[in-house]
């Protein structure tokens, strides 16, 4: 079973123009459609069997749409996993999460370059209450934008999120922090955290790792608490599915990346 934990799709009249402001603002150009049609295409001819989409709310006034929209594209399709969208100013944080609950969201992804927070300030914690030991939260992590702009989400505030909330299921995205390597390996391997590979396997222009030091990393973290993901359609599935898988890796423990540990953490049964 292959789970691909990180993927950008947008509603159908929105897509395209969503897709080039982040093209332009990261500079890479995508590889496939922001959309449910573009995905579906992409997972068959990869051979990946369930995508998790992340939706993120750059005002708090995005935050019930997103989730309306993304709890419709899940409603009726086994092959999607649906986290919602939250935003550290949206003023009823508790019932908005309560309501992704019912509506069958698994969690919510945030990201602090789009949202002006910092992970482990005090106003971010009613967030993580209303999370409870259920629900998943994912942050985007270190940053790949070239020249690099100031990271919110290092792995050291990262850190401190999990000190201070134990029970809270938290996953950082791009292998911890992306380009913040020395400090995911400093503060981050090996605690009660799950690391995404989105974005992280180096390809040429965005060589920003040695495979040697992945691997290492991936290892000393745990293999349990390691998830396949891509970035799509920033990256190419296929094309991910055979990086990740020609690692090195023993199959036992590439089965829990591939989406084992996606399953456990997301509560997704394929059948
Ligand atoms: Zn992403």
């Amino acid at each position: 079973m292959i789970i691909d934990t990180h993927v950008h799709i947008f509603p159908e009249k929105i897509a395209s123009k969503a897709l080039a402001g982040l093209e332009q603002q990261y500079g890479v150009s995508a590889c496939g459609e922001a959309t449910v049609s573009g995905i579906h295409t992409s997972m068959q001819a990869a051979g990946v069997d369930a995508s998790v989409i992340l939706s993120v709310a750059t005002t708090p006034a995005q935050v019930e749409s997103i989730n309306n929209w993304v709890a419709e594209v899940v409603k009726t399709d086994n092959s999607f996993i649906g986290l919602g969208a939250m935003h550290p100013d949206y003023p009823d944080i508790e019932n908005e999460i309560q309501r992704m609950r019912e509506l069958g969201l698994k969690g919510i992804k945030l990201h602090s370059e789009f949202q002006h927070f910092i992970p482990d300030e005090e106003r971010m914690f009613r967030i993580y209450e209303a999370l409870g030991d259920d629900m998943v939260l994912v942050f985007h992590a270190g940053d790949e934008v070239i020249p690099v702009r100031e990271i919110h989400t290092t792995p050291i505030r990262l850190s401190n999120v999990l000190d201070s909330f134990p029970e809270l299921k938290i996953v950082a995205a791009h292998l911890g922090g992306h380009r913040c390597w020395d400090e995911v390996e400093s503060h981050l391997l090996g605690k009660n955290i799950y690391l995404d590979t989105a974005y992280v396997y180096p390809v040429p222009g965005h060589e920003h790792i040695t495979l040697e030091r992945m691997v290492n990393m991936i290892e000393a973290h745990g293999f349990e608490r390691v998830m396949f993901g891509t970035d799509y359609p920033f990256r190419d599935q296929g094309q991910e599915v055979n990086n990740i898988r020609n690692l090195g890796i023993d199959e036992k423990h590439m089965e829990m990346i591939m989406g084992t540990n996606a399953a456990r953490l997301f509560n997704f049964d394929i059948s």
